[in-house]
């Protein structure tokens, strides 16, 4: 017998990402991963390259800098930072850092699949609250907490639903969790998002010693191949994803680019406004084509397709595919008649439509 790894982990089927590939169709339109339409700021790219002769250095393994960096763009404490290889990363080291064998994990039902990952790399048990109109059930959540869950994940707002929940209702959320339960949010999307009872969880994380709040680079600021995010809590939290982190966990080149991209404020205004009118042409348009479109406060759209006869979504995908336009599948998620259509540039997004209208035409 070959050597075995830890019990349970050969469960785990890998995350797969979002295609990246149309065979037979040369330079096609990646809509698949809610990367920034707009690419990142000129400044984060021209801190990346000035690295390219410091590539022999080890990074600072605090990332002082960048968390001064965060810190002082977001009105934050660099002390109560922690920068990892992504936001996926620092929600990897939430689950090695909390969960024992057995622990409860709390998830929506619809929420971003690496919380699952998470908890079956602890052995723990993962417990799915339903969803009410593809938006996350604060009650759902409190039931299936009960008195014993160990970590809640909410992807506020979530993916691939692209809906959110007020922060009354977070703090609802919190004030009825048991002390014990360590609550994550994740705010992934919050830049985009300009609904005013909407809050990315600041306020929770700063107060509250078991509410911890990660970011990541990879959407509004466009650094996804960078793989740059950090985490935002209270010092007891921070101290111990200081303690479960790798040594230089986040790179040099990542750190030079974070720090111009969280400081060119031009640019993430760009990406919103982008985004915010990009948002409201597919949702009009795609409706009008008699598709359900979920109201997203994020950078991509979630479309229904009839479940049955030839429009339904895997059609709909084979088809957008042939014409070049790669969007996500979502049966991973439980949402097989459903497509996630990333926002992208202007003439994408028309190709988009103009290929959604013919394939409903058809
Ligand atoms: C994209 C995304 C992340 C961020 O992933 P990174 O590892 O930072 O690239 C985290 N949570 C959700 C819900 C996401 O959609």
């Amino acid at each position: 017998m070959t050597v075995q790894p830890r019990e349970g982990l050969l469960n785990i089927r890998p995350y797969k990402p979002g295609a990246a590939e149309a065979p037979g169709v040369e330079n096609p339109v990646k809509l698949s991963s809610n990367e920034n339409a707009l690419g990142c700021s000129e400044k984060a790219s021209a801190a990346f390259q000035a690295s390219a002769d410091q590539l022999h250095i080890y990074p600072d393994g605090g990332a002082t800098r960048l968390r001064e960096a965060i810190a002082k763009a977001e009105g934050l404490e660099a002390e109560r930072i922690v920068c990892g290889a992504g936001s996926d990363e620092l929600l990897q080291l939430l689950g090695k850092a909390y969960l024992n064998p057995g622990d409860k994990v709390v998830q929506s039902q619809y929420g971003f699949l690496v919380y699952k990952l998470v908890a079956m790399q602890s052995l723990a048990e993962l417990v799915v609250a339903p969803e009410t109109g593809y938006r996350t059930d604060v009650d759902a959540i409190i039931e299936a907490a009960g008195d014993d869950a160990k970590i809640v994940f909410v992807a506020n707002p979530n993916n691939p639903t692209g809906t959110y929940i007020p922060a009354s209702e977070i703090t609802r959320l919190r004030d009825a969790l048991p002390d014990e339960t360590l609550l994550v949010l994740d705010s992934a999307y919050a830049e985009f998002v300009e609904d005013p009872d909407y809050e990315a969880g600041i306020e929770l994380a700063r107060t509250r010693d078991n509410v911890v709040m990660t970011r990541t680079f990879s959407k509004i600021h466009g650094l996804a191949a960078l793989r740059l995010g950090w985490a935002y809590g209270d010092p007891s939290i921070i101290d111990v994803l200081h303690r479960v982190r790798g040594p230089f966990n986040v790179n040099l080149p990542a750190i030079e680019a974070g720090i111009a991209a969280i400081e060119d404020a031009d640019f993430v205004r760009r990406s919103i406004a982008h985004n915010t009118q990009w948002v409201d042409y597919l949702r009009q348009q795609i409706g009008g084509l008699g598709l359900e479109v979920t109201p997203s406060v994020c950078n991509f759209v979630l479309v229904h397709f009839p479940e049955s006869g030839d429009k339904t979504a895997p059609n709909a995908d084979a088809y957008l595919t042939s014409q070049g336009l790669i969007v996500r599948r979502l049966e991973p998620y439980g949402l097989p008649h459903a497509l996630r259509i990333t926002i992208g540039k202007e003439v994408e997004n028309r190709r988009l439509v103009e290929a959604l209208t013919a394939f409903m035409g058809q």
